[in-house]
């Protein structure tokens, strides 16, 4: 069973995603400002984390920039919610490496959703262990990745982006299949969330960032061989 830890101060709101959750089959832990959210998110090792942004005691990106540093936490898939509706909190949040993000008022299904795909894609497939393209060297089991073998850090959703279009590597990728794929979005309303991602994706990568190609009008493509 999966572990959900919900920081979120407001109690309405904690609750209503606990119920749903709880419906769903997930295991539900609760934390109620940023402090303990922390600590709780390093002793409990949830599956997956739902942050809201607006927290008493420590914001949300400071809960986020310290769960991100720790290794006990580093990997674990983060939907961030807030009341706020201004794209910069979203781009910022985007950036600064979430997994997903949700604008209050959203509706409890698709953060169920949202949940079901992250979590979908964290469970690595078994058996197939390992996948590597020029220098990037994937470990599906563990979600470790490596560039020009050297342990690197990615998010899951970079992990996954990055080994989608490697695998495929050489063909071009629409970038509605790349949402549908990854994030498990049905229409093309989060074609901001791809470029984010991507753009991150590339920072992360140096110089190797030249191997993905963007394909413009259509998506992104992998180079086959040494761009
Ligand atoms: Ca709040």
């Amino acid at each position: 069973m999966h572990r959900i830890l919900i920081i979120e101060d407001e109690q309405d709101i904690a609750d209503l995603i606990g119920f749903n959750l709880q419906r769903a089959g997930y295991e539900v832990l609760k934390a109620h400002d940023g402090i303990e959210g922390t600590e709780t998110a390093l002793r409990e090792r949830p599956d997956l984390i739902v942050l809201d942004l607006m927290l008493p005691g420590r914001d949300g990106f400071a809960v986020f920039r310290e769960l991100r540093r720790d290794p006990r936490t580093v990997g674990i898939p983060v939907i961030m919610l807030t009341a706020r509706a201004q794209t910069e909190d979203r781009i910022q949040g985007l950036e600064a490496g979430a997994d997903d993000y949700l604008t209050k008022p959203f509706s409890p299904k698709e953060l169920m959703l949202r949940v079901s795909a992250i979590l979908k894609r964290a469970d690595s497939p078994p058996g197939n262990v390992d996948f590597s393209h020029g220098p990037f060297r994937f470990d599906k089991n563990s979600q470790k990745f490596y560039l020009d073998n050297q342990p690197a850090e990615l998010t899951s959703t970079e992990f996954k982006l990055l080994l989608f279009l490697c695998e495929r590597a050489g063909k071009q990728q629409d970038r509605n299949d790349l949402l549908r794929t990854v994030w498990g979005y049905s229409d093309a309303a989060h074609s901001r969330t791809l470029d984010t991602h991507m753009k991150r994706l590339r920072q992360k990568l140096g110089s190797h960032g030249a191997w993905i190609e963007t394909v413009r009008g259509i998506g992104y493509r992998t180079a086959k061989s040494a761009p």
